[in-house]
């Protein structure tokens, strides 16, 4: 039996992928799928590994029918390398599917979970938002909102509130405070957004999320059951990606462990010394390494690169190679990915510079 723990979308935990397909029902992406998108990165390297009705949302795509992607931030403070995989699945879906970005700015959940004032979370999310736009997400198909200034997805979350009990709740997230309890159904509140009349009625979207968050997703596909009479909710559907690790290798990243996470902001010497630290494969001395190489599937760093900052796979591949021939050592491969890593966020603080004004208007506009 899997342990509520470790699927538990406010812990630390790390889950047993397979339990989630045995225990939950998640279906594995298919060879085909992951072919046809095999211009996603994340796609091609299996980080996307599972998801639900994920071919339905494809199939109405192909038939021409318009379709959505929906995800949101809770604004509790910097870009993490969690929240940029998200991002970069968004803008995916809109580049490969021409579907509609809807982005949620969690602050209700924030303050619920966090204790962080409103005002607090606007300015954290002009960031966050700024990230996005840097990130490449197109404005002119995309809505973006607080969930504290957009009426409607409150009107949903009270309208579900009737059908939902406290029994039901339980059984997903166990013993919690009712704020938590209200951000769930504020969630389904977001994610059935895109389908009222306004956004053009019901139709596919799909929800890229870590596999963490699926009690959210199967707590809203059967609330879009529930009230599908009433508004013709399609079950909204639904891609998983594995969990990045935090720094030190022992948990998924989370903004709860700031020494343990990079953020698209980190720069400088606090960076280097965060990913200097940064938990390896290496063996107990060199000596030991040269004869058996590393292991690759301990290393974060290694992950670093798999999951974010190597593109193409042939680099990849070397960095592979070198390491569990032995041909590298530690401290050279972490000198090499480091300049990469530094590269890489330097070049996007740039053009997040450029992209703050924009944000500000489309969170201070959010919901109106
Ligand atoms: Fe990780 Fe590089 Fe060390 Fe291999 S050599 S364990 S990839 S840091």
């Amino acid at each position: 039996m899997i342990n509520m723990e470790e699927i538990d979308p406010w812990g630390n935990g790390l889950v047993e992928y397979a339990n989630l397909f045995r225990e939950f029902g998640m279906q594995k992406i298919s060879p085909e799928t992951a072919k046809r998108l095999a211009k996603s990165r994340l796609f091609r390297r299996g980080i996307i590994f599972a998801h639900r009705d994920f071919d339905r949302f494809i199939q109405a795509h192909d038939k021409g029918e318009p379709v959505a992607a929906m995800s949101g931030i809770k604004p509790s403070g910097e870009f993490h390398l969690g929240s940029k995989m998200t991002a970069e699945e968004l803008i995916f879906m809109q580049k490969e599917f021409g579907a509609k970005v809807f982005y949620a700015i969690a602050d209700l959940e924030a303050y619920a979970d966090n204790g962080l004032g409103l005002a607090e979370g606007a300015e954290n999310a002009v960031s966050n938002v700024a990230d996005m736009l840097a990130l490449g997400l197109d404005t002119k198909n995309a809505y973006v909102w607080r969930q504290s200034n957009e009426k409607r997805v409150m009107n949903l979350a009270y309208i579900f509130s009737r059908r939902t009990t406290l029994a039901t709740l339980q059984a997903l997230y166990g013993e919690r405070n009712m704020g938590l309890y209200l951000s769930v159904l504020t969630q389904a509140g977001d994610i059935l957004l895109p389908q009222l009349k306004d956004f053009e009625g019901p139709k596919e979207v799909v929800v890229p999320v870590g596999a963490d968050q699926d009690p959210h997703i199967r707590f809203t596909r059967d609330i879009a059951q529930k009230f599908n009479s009433e508004y013709g909710f399609v079950t909204p559907c639904a891609t998983y990606h594995m969990f990045f690790r935090s720094l030190n290798g022992e948990t998924k990243m989370s903004k709860r462990d700031p020494m343990n996470i990079l953020t698209l902001a980190d720069e400088g010497k606090a960076l280097k010394q965060k990913l200097s630290n940064t938990f390896t494969g290496g063996r107990a001395t060199a000596e030991e390494q040269r004869k058996l190489g590393g292991e690759t599937e301990k290393c974060v760093i290694y992950e670093l690169m798999k999951f974010h900052f190597y593109e193409n796979d042939e680099d990849l591949k070397k960095m592979y190679e070198d390491c569990r021939s032995g041909k590298i050592l530690c401290g050279e491969c972490k000198k090499i990915r480091i300049e990469k890593i530094t590269e890489y966020l330097k070049a996007h603080q740039e053009k997040k510079k450029k992209m703050m004004e924009k944000a500000r208007k489309l969170v201070d506009g959010s919901g109106e």
